[in-house]
């Protein structure tokens, strides 16, 4: 048996897989977060201890597991004690803004050159330096190599084993790492005034974290990764070419390119995995909105009562229709990238009814898949042909199939939809001897549904034609382009 602990933004599971990558049981439990300020987002890291104890064992049961994997929120940054393993400050997390104006200073060539990344507040590194100089005595102590950095991952595993170390694919999002070199970067660590003693050893992604004892008998740590890369893996998106999707609260797209390629259009490199000392690279976009368009149709205007509910009335929409939703709600991710950026709902009629506008919000994500396959293929020079999609949107079949129609690309969904977790177990499997690597049978990637394009390309091709007016309506810089990147 092998144990996948999944920590993330809202929550933090534990899945028990059997050897062959099928689930056994959950435990799962909500994570708070805490807003001292607006755009501040934090988490209480005694929380994420607490939690991911409980869901392990939980998990786990009285059951033999050879090896635990853990997956994890991304960027989201803690510092502690070296001695005590305590964090000197709640944790930053992802979402956070507060070192915007910060980042807006910074060189983006140099950023982008060593790291893949925009010079924006998403990214570990500006949230470091703001601990190093806001919390008391952190300058100092860090200097004196009295302080640990890291991720999330990187927390729970010196609290669970002792060991301070990372993975290369979360080590890739902190914008302290060269991503192709597979170091911290000198120049990086001097633009943001970070002291080497603060950082951990980066390790493939399938390798001998350490040992725990959690389970009250001593487990390895055999399996890291950053989420997204987690469900990359668990997607079994393992040659170049493939793509996976996850509509959760945003939307992720990972296209794995094997080789790093450098982005023109706005997406990010990042690394995929790490695995006997090599690195395969993707291309990712990212967006803000997505289920979250749901959660707003429930909760905000209070038009449909279930997420569910969205699928069963988008079919009676009115074909006709022109009704566009862009959730810009906390502005616009990949490619736009424009965070002063906000939501709209156009094409309105007297006609216009909850169908309607429940249809726009599905259709929306859609659409913005199609915006980052767009800057995709620009930057590869072919595009996609087959999406493989999870995430609790992907639940809606309604969805999938407007996916498959606009993108012109197949859907595929698979049994197992938790694919984060899933990665996490294939890494601490694979490590374990109990799994072939990359590039050879990927067993645990089983078909559920495929959706196949059914929209002439003209009709999806005018569509996309409006979504683009409508989403250069709502751009800050007003811009009226219709390319992504532009
Ligand atoms: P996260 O991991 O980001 O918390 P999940 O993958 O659990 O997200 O997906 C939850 C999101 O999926 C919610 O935002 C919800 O609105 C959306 N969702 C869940 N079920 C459906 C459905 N049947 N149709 C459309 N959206 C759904």
């Amino acid at each position: 048996m092998l144990l996948a602990l999944d920590q993330g933004t809202t929550s933090t599971r534990a899945i028990r897989f059997d050897d062959a990558l099928r689930p056994q049981a959950v435990a799962q439990r909500e994570l708070a977060q805490h807003f001292p300020t607006p755009g501040w987002v934090e988490h209480d890291p005694e929380d994420l201890i607490r939690d991911s104890t409980a869901v392990l064992r939980e998990a786990a049961g009285d059951h033999a597991i050879t090896a635990i994997g853990i997956t994890n929120q991304r960027e989201t940054t803690l510092l502690w004690r070296r001695d005590s393993g305590e964090a000197i400050h709640r944790a930053i997390v992802w979402q956070d803004r507060r070192t915007a104006d910060f980042c807006a200073g910074l060189p983006a060539d140099l950023i982008a050159e060593r790291t893949g990344l925009l010079p924006d507040p998403y990214f570990s590194a500006s949230k470091l330096a703001w601990l190093l100089e806001n919390a008391p005595g952190a300058r100092a102590d860090a200097e004196a190599g009295r302080l640990c950095f890291g991720t999330v991952d990187s927390f729970l595993l010196f609290r669970l084993t002792g060991q301070h170390a990372t993975d290369a694919t979360n080590a890739s999002r902190t914008m302290l790492f060269n991503i192709f070199s597979g170091e911290w970067d000198e120049e990086l660590l001097r633009l943001f005034n970070i002291p080497r003693a603060v950082l951990p050893q980066v390790f493939d992604s399938a390798a001998e974290f350490g040992v725990t004892e959690v389970l009250g008998r001593p487990v390895p740590i055999r399996g890291m990764a950053g989420d997204q890369q987690a469900a990359t893996i668990g997607q079994a998106c393992f040659t170049p070419g493939m793509l996976k999707s996850t509509y959760g609260t945003g939307c992720f797209a990972m296209l794995v390119t094997g080789a790093p390629v450098t982005s023109r259009h706005r997406l990010l490199t990042t690394i995929a995995w790490q695995l006997g000392g090599r690195r395969s690279y993707a291309l990712e976009g990212a967006i803000f909105n997505a289920g979250s368009t749901v959660q707003w149709l429930r909760d905000g205007l209070g038009i449909i009562a279930s997420a569910a509910e969205a699928s069963l009335l988008a079919p009676q929409a009115d074909p006709a229709a022109r009704v566009h939703l862009v959730p810009a709600f906390t502005g616009l991710g990949a490619p736009w990238w424009d965070s002063e950026a906000r939501a709209a709902l156009s094409g309105l009629t007297r006609g216009t009814g909850r169908a309607d506008i429940a249809a726009a919000a599905l259709e929306a994500v859609a659409f913005q898949t199609q915006d980052l396959l767009d800057a995709m293929a620009l930057d590869m020079g072919a595009r996609a042909t087959t999406i493989r999609a999870d995430g609790g949107m992907a639940r809606s079949d309604w969805t999938m199939q407007r996916l498959a129609d606009i993108s012109g690309c197949v859907v595929d969904r698979p049994e197992v939809t938790e694919t984060t977790a899933l990665g996490a177990a294939w890494l601490a499997g694979h490590q374990s001897g109990l799994l072939p690597g990359p590039g050879e049978a990927a067993p645990h990637w089983r078909l559920e549904r495929r959706f196949t394009p059914r929209m002439p390309r003209a009709e999806a091709a005018s569509r996309h034609a409006e979504w683009l007016r409508a989403v250069a309506r709502v751009r800050s810089d007003g811009l009226d382009t219709h390319r992504p990147g532009g």
